[in-house]
């Protein structure tokens, strides 16, 4: 559960806040500190000095009285102790009132750091009593020491005060965090939800249904993930029921010729004494059902070829102006068998990079088609013209023509607008996919008009860059 992004989130944002909040009270809390002890020591210090300069004559003297005298007059605050020593650390004058040293030695690191010469402050928590400022520093006459004057102040308050602030930035700080860590628990839903539910909708998928879609809201990131996630769905079911309608058209289209073999060859096993003319006419049917199951298992195999090798055209560059010759001289035989005229309008010396087997095919196919569904004595007319961005051959017939809304439907894979009429003619329904196939693998397309009964008009494009 911590490792999904929510959580990674929440966390993420919550150590962030605490680690800021923290710099900046511990920053804050030193700079107070710094500021409030410092202020205190100089103003003691100060004082100390003060005391050591006035006195110092009546302290080499042991002038007990004077000392009181001088300290008084001064009118040190009352929460001071002030403790004036002689260079033994007796004690010559004590403003405490209780625990009051005056007549005994008094022994403090300070004042012993004084009694060396240097002025001394220290901070030190003392047992009930609490935080207390210390300062010493040396009394000299002319040169050499005399003595030392000490003073005490409790700095309680600034420490309470300082503790009190210290509580205040926890208790923000915590505040802070858990409000972060609740805005950043609701973004991290608002984001990982609907990743969440795409990844259920994935899964499913993943099972094999394949028409899912995902319910977008607004435009952001995650909605451009769900819309490019529904088309990719769309796609994918289209394309699985293609690839559904081709296995089930292949295999009726395979079994049609199988079926037609089978009954041929079990009526000829079954019935004596055959006459022989009627064998040989079982056997040239079952001939003529073998070339049919040939042709379009190679057309299959064409097909199936162009599917997976996208990359692998051949190109060179080719005469397209000679190749449409070449097409046109090896279906005229067919062409004249109905009298049908081929009219040429070729722009000379036509070149293109471009795989050759497969334009020879495409326009075969086209060229193929528009012979056989004309009607004797017919026309068919072929032009080839270029322009910047390529070619274009243009397949015209006067012959049967279709509907505009079988026109959209003619190029896939074993459709056939007359299947009985087809069947006739040798029409597998494979020879504009494969047209279609081709000429796509070269960024090209094949365009199609047509009118029922006053012909069809086919326009091959084939741009010189593959883009
Ligand atoms: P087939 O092998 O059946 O000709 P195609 O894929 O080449 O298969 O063509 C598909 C269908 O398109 C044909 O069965 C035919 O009905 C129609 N067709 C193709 N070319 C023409 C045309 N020039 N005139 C009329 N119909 C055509």
């Amino acid at each position: 559960m911590f490792f999904s992004i929510r959580w990674r989130l929440v966390i993420t944002y919550v150590i962030i806040i605490l680690l800021t909040m923290s710099s900046i009270s511990t920053y804050v809390l030193d700079l107070l500190e710094e500021y409030s002890f410092d202020q205190e020591e100089i103003e003691l210090l100060t004082r100390a000095n003060i005391i050591a300069n006035i006195t110092s004559e009546y302290v080499k003297n042991k002038n007990k009285n004077i000392i009181e005298q001088i300290v008084n007059a001064l009118e040190i605050d009352k929460s001071i102790r002030a403790v004036v020593t002689d260079t033994e650390a007796n004690v010559l004058f004590d403003t405490a009132r209780t625990g009051n040293y005056t007549g005994k030695v008094f022994v403090k690191e300070e004042i012993v750091e004084a009694l060396a010469g240097k002025e001394d402050v220290k901070r030190r928590y003392e047992d009930e009593a609490g935080w207390f400022m210390n300062a010493a520093v040396p009394i000299t006459k002319e040169g050499e020491l005399v003595g030392v004057v000490y003073l005490s102040t409790s700095v309680q308050q600034i420490s309470d005060f300082l503790e009190e602030i210290k509580r205040s930035l926890i208790t923000i700080s915590f505040i802070v965090s858990i409000m972060i860590g609740l805005l950043s628990a609701g973004l991290a839903t608002a984001i990982s939800a609907p990743v969440e539910k795409l990844t259920g909708v994935i899964k499913n998928m993943a099972d094999g249904n394949l028409s899912q879609q995902v319910k977008v809201n607004g435009n952001d990131e995650i909605a451009q993930l769900g819309m490019a996630f529904n088309r990719m769905s769309e796609r994918l079911s289209e394309q699985e029921e293609k690839r559904r309608q081709f296995v089930s058209n292949a295999s009726h289209e395979l079994k049609t010729p199988l079926s037609s073999i089978k009954i041929l060859a079990e009526s000829l096993l079954q019935t004596d004494n055959m006459d022989i003319s009627i064998v040989r006419e079982f056997l040239s049917d079952i001939n003529g059902q073998i070339d049919r199951l040939s042709r379009i298992t190679n057309k299959l195999l064409k097909l199936t070829k162009m599917d997976i090798s996208e990359n692998q055209i051949e190109m060179s560059e080719i005469n397209v102006t000679a190749l449409i010759n070449e097409i046109c001289t090896s279906l005229s035989p067919l062409a004249n068998k109905k009298d049908i005229n081929l009219v040429l309008n070729l722009e000379d010396d036509v070149r293109l990079l471009a795989d050759e087997d497969k334009i020879w095919e495409s326009i075969f196919n086209i060229l193929d088609n528009s012979i056989k569904y004309t009607s004797p004595n017919g026309q068919v007319k072929i032009a080839l013209e270029t322009d910047v961005n390529g070619i274009y051959i243009t397949i015209k017939d006067n012959g049967i023509g279709m509907p505009q809304t079988e026109a959209n439907k003619i190029f896939d894979r074993f459709y056939r607008i007359d299947k009985a009429r087809a069947r006739e003619t040798g029409g597998t329904g494979l020879g504009l996919a494969i047209a279609l196939s081709a000429v796509q693998l070269h960024g090209g397309d094949i365009t199609v008009e047509s009118m029922e009964g006053k012909g069809s008009t086919f326009r091959i494009y084939l741009p010189y860059e593959i883009v």
